[in-house]
């Protein structure tokens, strides 16, 4: 779809007026009427992915306050709600009211909070508008005409494209009134009558006992009883035209796959996760998470080794992990094995040597029986008398001997066969002893060897796993150390991310590592993203300095560079940006390094710093360094941005740098109060053109630094949707939409960047194209009840995160 900001007739200027005049608003709800009759599906380019839903309810909200813009609002009778619900749909009461005109007691009477969704349509004539979906009716900015708003004309949604650039939802509100309308649609066609369901985007299903059928329960093998719920959610849908059917229908998903962009996706998330890898499920998990792929990587991911989730292994990688796994699980196995066998032998051994330990005693025992045996023997033999002549002649003697004579042979005879048979047996157990010994020797050697073998085995196992760590632990270093390489040489747009201090709400945000971060809502429902850098609440102004210091200070050798901060309001964009007097942010600290390194080169190159400071107020720039409310213009050549009468104010000094920001502060609260707006309504630009002479080659630089304090990102309500916010929200919505739409056209590498979309792309082109480096802080609140702004804003981030800008060039030129 072309772009329809050509340059001749480029429609930079929006211009609204308070009260203008939808004169139908008799327009039937455009999204359903065309989701009926095969209208052009709606997409947004604002999130990561290409393709971006329409409207979603991350969670049933709690019905508080998303920002302090919005406090204030609440509370509102449920009376006034209910007498809009009743008007729902074709009231007629409202003809002729301005969506820019109502005043806020007219808002209030509307009852709560409800929301505007700003929209973009490219018509197939070139030319692109700003739309505006509000009370079910569709208007549009007529920036080529009368500048009013006008209601949408019926026929051309089938002459060009629809964009959501940014939906606010209070999608409570949004499912009473439906309901209460199909409740009413039921009772006037006959209630229960089953033509009488209405199957149109807000259909809300509701059983005859009055309990929610879309609650259920799962079983899960491993999580046991999960409770489920059909959530009702509005996604991208991906058609085709059908010529022959004269209406648009559902690609097929074996169609999708070829297409380019859808194609892409697929391939992102497959590059990301080679494991998986069926395509047609990652597309069907894309279809699922609105074709946002961090959103698919992170469910695949947070559900991963599910065995219900179990993919089909097709890749080679696959297999191979597959295949060790199976080595590992053998190895652990013969381990297994040989630990047992090990077991089973050291009982063995332990039991043999019991059974020598108690042979040896027997033996010990059985010798020292053996030796008295033998003395005795002994004794006796000795004692014996052995011829006449030795026999004693006393009486006394004698009568000794007659006692000696009184042993009987036959006993004498007896022991010394006992002593015999006593030596035999111990000759024999000696030798069964011995026998034995050895038997148990070879087992044991046996079982040292077997020990051995499973020692060397499981260590060689044990080895190699070690081995296959390391080499996975270098890898993923000299991964991480290319792909900062790469980052260098592609010039991408860092992106990082800060949570903000706050210490009176409950934080909703987990930080799992030093790049990602998490964010949970009250339901527990968990959404991940990853950046080059997150930064937790705790973190200091030094540190987030620290980060920046070296692309910033590569100004001073002419490179372009741009800071931006991205939030919602009281997220800490300004904190980060600019900071209070005594812990600065950027802004103070990067002119001070500035001066640091021009003075460390005043040697050799001498320096010139200009400083300039302006606002981007409802598409126009106001110069903030001069005290006359004139409003500046912008002048474009090719990738050259030039605003014409723009002060620049030389700084020599930090005392230069202070005058010239409490100057700028004041003009800024003077121009704020005049034109009654806040600063978080308009974007702040500070731009630092540092130009050096080198004093031998006489060759001259000239980098510039932008640092950009944008206006909070957050989503208004329809109750805040009057006169002038209603202006402003126009313009924030529809120079972020630009920012975001340049974001991502540079990240699909296309041919055109449509950097005039606002004024704030246009004099940001030279720090966002090819040769400039930047670099994106997206700053949320950790409060649960800003969670879906948390979200968009951290998926704003991730859209700007693939970029690759290109080598970023210096500017250098041959001095005079
Ligand atoms: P924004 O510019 O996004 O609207 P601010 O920078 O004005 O938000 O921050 C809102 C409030 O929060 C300010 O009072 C600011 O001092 C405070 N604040 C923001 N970030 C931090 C932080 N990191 N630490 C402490 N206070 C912070
Ligand atoms: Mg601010």
């Amino acid at each position: 779809m072309g772009n329809g900001a050509s340059a001749d007739e480029s429609p930079n200027t929006i211009r609204v007026q308070a009260t203008p005049t939808p004169r139908d608003n008799r327009t039937q709800n455009p999204r359903d009427s065309r989701t009926q009759n095969g209208g052009p599906p709606e997409r947004s380019r604002r999130k990561g992915g290409g393709f971006q839903e329409v409207e979603i309810q991350e969670t049933p909200r709690q019905g508080k306050s998303q920002n302090s813009v919005r406090q204030g609002q609440q509370g509102q009778s449920s009376e006034g709600r209910s007498q809009r619900q009743g008007q729902a749909g074709g009231s007629t009461q409202r003809q002729g009211q301005a969506p820019g005109g109502s005043t806020p007691r007219q808002s209030n009477q509307r009852g709560g909070r409800e929301d505007i969704i700003f929209e973009t349509f490219y018509h197939k004539s070139g030319k692109e508008f700003q739309c505006m979906y509000l009370d079910g009716m569709r208007f549009y900015l007529d920036d080529w005409g009368s500048k009013e708003w006008q209601p949408f004309p019926k026929r051309w949604y089938n002459e060009g494209l629809l964009i959501t650039n940014s939906v606010v939802k209070d999608q409570e509100n949004e499912n009473r009134r439906r309901q209460q309308q199909q409740q009413q649609s039921q009772q006037s066609s006959g209630a229960g009558a089953s033509g009488g369901r209405q199957q149109q985007p807000g259909y809300q299903q509701q059983s005859s006992s009055g309990q929610d059928d879309r609650e259920g329960v799962l079983n899960h093998p491993k999580r046991g009883r999960i409770p489920t719920y059909i959530f009702q959610r509005k996604h991208n849908i991906h058609c085709f035209y059908d010529h022959t059917q004269g209406q648009w229908m559902r690609l097929p998903i074996g169609w999708e796959l070829h297409h380019e962009m859808v194609g892409k996706l697929v391939d992102q998330v497959e590059e990301a996760l080679p494991t998986w890898g069926d395509r047609q499920d990652i597309l069907a998990l894309l279809r699922q998470c609105n074709y946002d792929p961090d959103e698919c990587m992170s469910t695949y991911l947070h559900l991963e080794g599910d065995p219900w989730l179990k993919a089909p292994k097709t890749h080679k990688e696959a297999k191979a992990a597959e295949e060790k796994d199976e080595t590992i699980e053998q190895l652990r196995q013969q381990l297994k094995e040989a630990e047992e066998s090990l077991k089973q032998e050291k009982i063995a051994r332990v039991e043999a040597e019991k059974v020598v330990k108690d042979q040896e005693e027997k033996i010990t025992e059985l010798e020292v029986e053996n030796k008295q045996h033998e003395a005795q023997l002994m004794s006796l033999q000795q004692n014996r008398p052995k011829t006449a002549m030795q026999r004693p002649k006393t009486p006394q003697v004698v009568t000794q001997v007659v006692k000696e004579e009184t042993v009987n042979p036959d006993d004498i005879v007896l022991l010394n066969n006992t002593a015999k048979e006593l030596r035999k047996a111990q000759v024999h157990l000696k030798m069964e002893v011995q026998r034995y010994f050895d038997v148990l020797r070879g087992q044991i050697t046996k079982a040292k060897d077997g020990v051995k073998n499973i020692k060397s085995t499981s260590s060689g196992s044990m080895e190699e796993m070690e081995e296959i760590r390391a080499l996975y632990r270098k890898e993923a270093m000299q991964r991480k150390l290319l792909y900062n390489q790469l980052q260098e040489l592609r010039g991408n747009i860092r992106v990082f991310c800060r949570a903000r201090r706050d210490d009176r709400v409950s934080c909703c945000l987990k930080f799992p590592t030093d790049s990602d971060i998490v964010a949970m809502d009250n339901n527990g429902q968990k959404k991940m993203f990853s950046f080059d850098k997150v930064y937790e609440p705790n973190s200091t102004q030094e540190q987030i300095f620290g980060d920046t210091k070296a692309i910033i200070s590569s100004c001073v050798d002419g490179y372009n560079v741009c800071l931006m901060a991205y939030g919602q309001t009281g997220s800490g964009k300004t904190f980060t940006m600019m900071g209070p007097e005594n812990n600065p942010g950027i802004n103070i600290r990067a002119m001070k390094e500035l001066f640091d390194v021009c003075k460390e080169r005043v040697d050799t190159v001498s320096y010139t710093l200009k400083v300039s400071l302006i606002e981007i107020y409802n598409e126009t720039i106001q110069d903030l360094l001069t005290s006359d409310a004139k409003s500046l213009d912008l002048r474009t050549a090719g990738n050259k941005v030039s605003i014409p009468n723009l002060k620049e104010v030389v700084i020599k000094n930090l005392d230069d740098i202070k005058k010239t920001m409490a100057q700028g502060d004041k003009n800024r609260t003077v121009a704020s109060t005049k034109m009654n707006s806040t600063s978080s309504r308009s974007h702040l630009l500070l731009m630092l053109s540092v130009e050096g002479q080198d004093k031998v080659t006489g060759a001259i630089t000239k980098g510039t630094l932008t640092l950009c304090d944008l206006a909070g990102s957050e989503r208004i309500s329809k109750t805040e949707a009057e006169g002038q916010r209603l202006v402003e929200a126009a313009a924030i919505n529809k120079s972020l939409s630009a920012l975001g739409q340049v974001f991502t056209a540079l990240r699909t590498s296309q041919l055109h960047i449509p950097y005039r979309n606002s004024k704030l792309t246009q004099i940001l082109q030279p720090s966002l194209g090819g040769d400039a480096k930047a670099c994106l802080f997206v700053n949320v609140s950790p409060d649960v009840n800003n969670f879906s702004e948390t979200v968009s804003t951290l998926n704003f981030g991730s859209n700007a995160k693939q970029i690759a800008l290109g080598q970023a060039k210096q500017n250098i030129r041959k001095g005079p």
